[in-house]
């Protein structure tokens, strides 16, 4: 492990400080509180959940009575999951690799929330540091706080949410089948899972998640949740719990879930776009959205142009962490409302940007970037951290976006698409990662170790689905995230 990253955590406030006695003491009382109020709702564990490399969320759970005990010292496990692929075999990277080791996981207070979902059971994202109480390296949830910390250094701070979108199968099984029969966007799709989308609409609702919009969505047995913006670390705290909210709910009524980004190799996959509007902080009447209410392009501030532009510039990149599997190129293809084109335009589901201004009236608060090029393998924290930095970088370049796109660029003569600079998103994850591997800015962002480890990881999975074809990689895919 190397120790430069390390240290770069130190001093971060909530999640990046080293953790002194003092600390752990402080941790604990608060633990021991919140352990017996849990207990006096019914709660008997708390499950401590953080998100790998891969995209998949793991979890070490504790008794409510241990809550202290893991609050102050953490509950050990190893940092090999780092380097876990999707099917649980393991590679080795510069950083991480090998059997020994021990990090502790510790829950976030802040965020510990009854599952309502899961009777009896709470949730805590971990936060995860070494045994001398420093930050772990790979940690990405502090990664992201540092991100959002050195946007406000600059005055800024960005509101977060994604769509989370998942196919509903009928049976246990390994195929899937569609639980229901009604068309796209079709209330008769509403109405066959009728009591399964009210129970899940509770148990969000009593999680203390807020949506904002429920709906069926395009391919078979496809639906759809989004919920409020917030702060990106709690924008993905809340993706974590939202997705093991649908899980449960959904097991509960005897089907499964999966939020792979190519459920069947022939159908339209499930997105995770990431909705992100800019706020400019230090006025009397508080934070301005930058997105609106400025000269730039459809009422873009220059901020949130220049934001706007940072993120379009280094998407290939970003690709390597925001459609991190082999399936997600199955699934980022033309003319699919995945954003297959870096391009950016007004409402357009075939751009990689979709910028959102909202109804007359209400943008100030509404307008937002909309990524869609993104997929829930991704791990919500690392890639929050990968689109602020490009954020960042855009505003520190002061860019300046293209000309927008309104039309389905793969309806557009390749020579039409050159000269107005479209160029299509990587074709494969080896792209994406040859991209990120070349990005310093992303680079000096993440630092080397989870630089590295992405990269490893992501080789790791194209070795291992060398040579399947769509359907088996579908088939590898479709029950893991
Ligand atoms: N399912 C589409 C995707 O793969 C997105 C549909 C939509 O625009 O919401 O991203
Ligand atoms: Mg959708």
């Amino acid at each position: 492990m190397e120790p430069t990253s390390q240290t770069a955590f130190q001093g971060n406030d909530a999640g990046g400080q080293a953790l002194d006695g003092r600390e752990r003491a402080r941790l604990g009382a608060r633990a021991a509180e919140a352990a017996r109020r849990l207990a006096g709702e019914g709660i008997v564990a708390v499950a401590l959940t953080w998100v790998d490399v891969s995209g998949i969320t793991r979890t070490k759970t504790v008794p409510v009575e241990r809550l202290e005990h893991a609050a102050a010292w953490g509950v050990g496990m190893s940092p090999v999951f780092d380097v876990f692929l999707l099917d649980d075999s393991i590679v080795s990277g510069r950083h991480i690799g090998g059997p020994s080791g021990d990090l502790r996981l510790h829950p976030d207070l802040d965020r510990l929330v009854p599952l309502a979902a899961l009777p009896g059971w709470a949730h805590a994202p971990a936060l995860r540091y070494g045994q001398d109480g420093s930050v772990h390296p790979l940690d990405a949830r502090a990664l992201l706080r540092r991100e959002a910390d050195r946007l406000a250094g600059r005055g800024f701070a960005v509101q977060a949410a994604f769509e989370i979108e998942w196919a509903v199968s009928d049976g246990g099984g390994e195929e899937f089948s569609p639980a229901c029969r009604g068309p796209a966007y079709g209330m008769t799709r509403v109405t066959e899972l009728a009591g399964y989308l009210r129970d899940l609409l509770e148990s969000l609702k009593a999680t203390g998640v807020t949506v904002v919009q429920l709906h069926p969505e395009y391919a078979a047995g496809q639906y759809e949740v989004s919920v409020a913006a917030e702060d990106p670390v709690g924008a993905a705290d809340t993706a974590v719990v939202v997705r093991e909210t649908i899980r449960a709910v959904t097991i509960r009524h005897g089907m499964a879930a999966s939020f792979s980004p190519k459920v069947e190799a022939e159908s339209v996959g499930n997105g995770a776009h990431a909705h992100l509007s800019l706020w400019r902080d230090g006025t009397a009447d508080g934070a301005v959205n930058a997105m609106a209410g400025g000269p730039g392009p459809y009422g873009m501030t220059a901020a949130g142009e220049a934001f706007a532009a940072g993120i379009l510039r280094r998407l290939p990149a970003l690709l390597a962490v925001g459609a991190p599997s082999v399936a997600s190129y199955l699934r980022l293809v033309p003319s699919h409302w995945s954003g297959a084109y870096a391009c950016w335009g007004l409402e357009n589901r075939e751009a990689a940007l979709r910028f959102v201004t909202g109804a007359e009236g209400e943008r100030a608060t509404a307008a937002n970037l909309e990524v869609k090029c993104l997929d829930a393998a991704a791990n919500p924290y690392l890639l929050l951290a990968a689109l602020l930095a490009a954020g960042r970088d855009g505003l520190g370049a002061d860019l300046r976006l293209p000309e927008p796109v309104e039309v389905d660029p793969a309806g557009l003569a390749e020579e039409e698409r050159a000269a107005r600079g479209i160029a299509p998103l990587p074709a494969s994850l080896a792209e994406s990662v040859a991209a990120f591997e070349a990005d310093a800015v992303l680079r000096e962002a993440l630092g080397e170790a989870v630089t590295d480890t992405v990269a490893v990881v992501r080789r790791g999975e194209i070795a291992l689905l060398d040579g399947a074809t769509p359907q088996q990689v579908a088939a590898a895919t479709r029950w893991r995230h």
